[in-house]
């Protein structure tokens, strides 16, 4: 779903004039992908199988830029809350295995929620200047998907 919406919302910013920045949710969408594998492959590793379920619409309400940026955020700060249960659930069953694979998410969450309130800050910095806010969409513009480290091992 966290794919889907960063999909949505690099939709919204490429219909609104933010090249650079639709470039980036792409980034974060492809991001999360890996992330739902990293689930996928932990889970096969421990000779589990999967249920595959239904993926929800993504419904892009957002009257702006910052908007969609402070929407990413409050999404991080769910997808935080939801690793952290987990992890409260590992720690019950005292499954280490699971322990040590979630750390990397909790690790993982003080990065995602920590850009998305970086750009935000500087979102808000522009005050809505044109100017600034075509420097900054230039600057997301830069951002390139790092393949995870089982893909680059391979
Ligand atoms: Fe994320």
């Amino acid at each position: 779903y966290s794919a889907y919406l960063y999909l949505a919302m690099s939709n919204y910013a490429e219909s609104n004039g933010f090249k650079g920045i639709s470039n980036w949710f792409i980034v974060q969408s492809q991001e999360e992908l890996d992330h739902a594998m990293k689930f996928y492959n932990y889970v096969h590793s421990m000779g589990e199988t999967l249920e595959l379920g239904a993926i929800d619409k993504p419904e892009p309400r957002w009257n702006s830029i910052i908007d969609v940026f402070e929407n990413g955020l409050t999404h991080e700060k769910y997808v935080t809350q939801r690793i952290h249960k987990l992890m409260d659930i590992a720690h019950e069953v005292k499954d280490y295995a699971a322990i040590s694979m979630l750390q990397w998410f909790v690790n993982e969450q003080i990065e995602e929620e920590s850009s998305f309130r970086d750009i935000l800050d500087k979102l808000k910095l522009t005050g809505g200047d044109v100017n600034y806010l075509m420097v900054l969409d230039g600057e997301l513009g830069q951002r390139v998907r790092t393949p995870p480290q089982s893909e680059t091992n391979e």
